[in-house]
């Protein structure tokens, strides 16, 4: 079925007959959004009673496999939606479709319409036809050139997010910088033969906000040892960083880290904070 709830509503209004030609979309997630939404496309087209996951009727495969030629998604070409996707999307929309109810455009970065792509885009919206329904997919409501928007139904689909990622807006190979990083940070920080410990992780990174992520990141660390030993659900690739069995320790180290984040939004000054971080891990041994 359609899982997220916001979406469930559009499904509703259609099985009572009052779909909206045209959504905008606000999501803190858009691949997320695009996976739920595909989900909501089915559902709307599927000719069996779509309930989980259909996959044997020929409409939801070609949709799974994203090549059901009723669906078209556009995503901006370089740093905009240009015009001319705009009218390849008019086009293919002539006909009806053949597989599915719907002809079905979906709109990604929908803030990325130009003057001249929404100026193209406005007579879809503005006598819409039936059996056409658009999706404006955006991170920024707020962003969107007032024309589309004031002729969308407008909602707000918000994802919780668990994936660290997205959390800390870091890329796969800068994740696993960090992570190496760390790795030999947390492993000699007791020893005091690693006195250079600071001039080690400002060789590698310096800027304000790479500190405070890398801390943001030790912190995931502490906190998955702490529910590991809780015997609750962690995550194992953080615990491979380093391992913390004492969960009291696990829990002064998270106020540590805490604290250390706060003065790094308080602009206190980086070294001293590198400092004090070594110097209080050290303390809680004693
Ligand atoms: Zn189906």
């Amino acid at each position: 079925m359609v899982a997220n709830n916001n979406l469930l509503e559009i499904y509703k209004k259609y099985r009572e007959g009052r779909l909206a030609h045209a959504y905008l979309i606000e999501t803190n997630n858009l691949t997320n959004l695009m996976e739920d939404l595909k989900e909501l496309i089915k559902a709307l087209n599927c000719p069996e009673e779509y309930q989980t996951e259909c996959s044997h009727c020929n409409l939801c495969n070609l949709i799974n496999k994203n090549n059901l030629p009723s669906l078209i998604t556009i995503a901006p070409d370089g740093a905009t939606i240009k015009k001319q996707q705009i009218e390849d999307l008019k086009i293919s929309f002539e006909t009806k479709p053949i597989y599915s109810k719907y002809n079905i455009y979906i709109i990604k970065n929908a803030e990325k319409l130009n003057a001249s792509s929404a100026n193209a885009m406005l007579k879809f919206i503005e006598e819409p036809t039936d059996g056409i329904i658009g999706f404006f997919l955006t991170n920024n409501k707020d962003v969107i050139i007032p024309t589309i928007k004031s002729r969308c139904q407008s909602l707000v689909v918000t994802y919780e997010s668990n994936n660290i990622l997205e959390k800390l807006n870091i890329t796969e190979e800068e994740y696993k910088n960090y992570q190496l990083l760390i790795k030999v940070y947390l492993s000699k920080i007791n020893s005091s033969s690693f006195i250079s410990n600071k001039d080690f992780i400002l060789s590698k990174i310096s800027e304000r906000k790479d500190i405070e992520t890398m801390f943001k990141i030790i912190f995931e660390i502490f906190y998955q040892n702490f529910l590991k030993n809780q015997n609750k659900e962690y995550n194992e690739e953080l615990i491979n960083i380093y391992q913390e069995e004492n969960n009291s320790k696990n829990i002064k180290i998270l106020n540590i880290i805490t604290k250390i984040l706060q003065d790094l939004s308080y602009n206190v000054n980086i070294e001293l904070l590198l400092d004090k971080f070594v110097i209080e891990m050290r303390n809680l041994n004693g």
